[in-house]
């Protein structure tokens, strides 16, 4: 049983992880529970987004667009890395996923399948912490590297706190039956890795390598490889010196 964490428990488990905590004006109180009749939890996974868009904040932590009421999410991420607290209750962000494929999530399968409406949907607001990761999703626009290492200790503070692994991590094109294509777009780097697609494999991977360290930890940055001297030649250092004398020479 995983009943969602209470609003001051993860506003803890993201800052404990290392992750900029916002808090969204009103958010402990903004939820879709009372207007739906529908409650939120037990959950069993996170889903992963791109906001396909700028500036998204209000519109994902309150006004929501036609048709989908805010939030649209638990968390958004922004740029620069910081996360807003937008909801700690039901929030309109996974739409229907397929069964087949929410089943591969809450069982922590190695793999997952594509999702197959024919296997059946279940309503993935109900089970799910849903993360708007700010981006464009043209697959051009990059997910800045403070971004992502931010995405990947977000993820990585839910799994630690259910003890769950990261093979409950789904991007929401792993489960939806409407042809979501998100999360998408390439990655400056992370840790020692320079630029990279962004792909749920390794963004699981990702996830599972922090969550075999402490929450404090941060991964290996790209220290610049120091060039090595090369020792000059008997020739090199005898013109060296003539240049220096000279110069001493010439001096006056
Ligand atoms: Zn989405």
């Amino acid at each position: 049983m995983a009943d969602p964490l209470p609003e001051p428990r993860l506003v803890a488990v993201l800052k404990a992880e290392g992750v900029k905590v916002a808090e969204y004006p009103g958010w402990r109180d903004r939820e879709r529970d009372d207007e739906t009749g529908k409650p939120f939890g037990p959950v069993h996974m996170l889903l992963n987004h791109h906001t396909a868009s700028s500036n998204s904040l209000t519109v994902v932590a309150k006004n929501g667009v036609a048709g989908l009421p805010g939030p649209l999410a638990h968390i958004h991420l922004a740029k620069s890395g910081l996360a807003t607290l937008c909801s700690g209750g039901r929030t309109n962000h996974a739409g229907l996923m397929a069964r087949n494929a929410y089943e591969s999530f809450l069982n922590e399968a190695t793999s997952h399948p594509a999702p197959s409406k024919a296997s059946g949907t279940v309503d993935g607001n109900d089970v799910s912490y849903g993360i708007e990761t700010e981006n464009l999703g043209t697959g051009k626009d990059v997910y800045p590297r403070v971004q992502y290492d931010a995405w990947v200790r977000i993820n990585a503070a839910f799994c630690r706190e259910y003890k769950w692994s990261a093979q409950s991590v789904a991007g929401h094109k792993e489960t939806s039956v409407e042809g979501k294509v998100d999360p998408l777009g390439p990655v400056e780097g992370y840790g020692t890795r320079g630029k990279f697609g962004f792909s749920m494999a390794q963004f699981r991977t990702d996830v599972a390598e922090r969550l075999k360290h402490p929450a404090s930890w941060s991964p290996g940055a790209v220290v610049p490889p120091v060039p090595k001297p090369t020792p000059l030649t008997t020739e090199q250092r005898l013109a060296a010196l003539e240049t220096r004398v000279t110069a001493l020479e010439t001096k006056d």
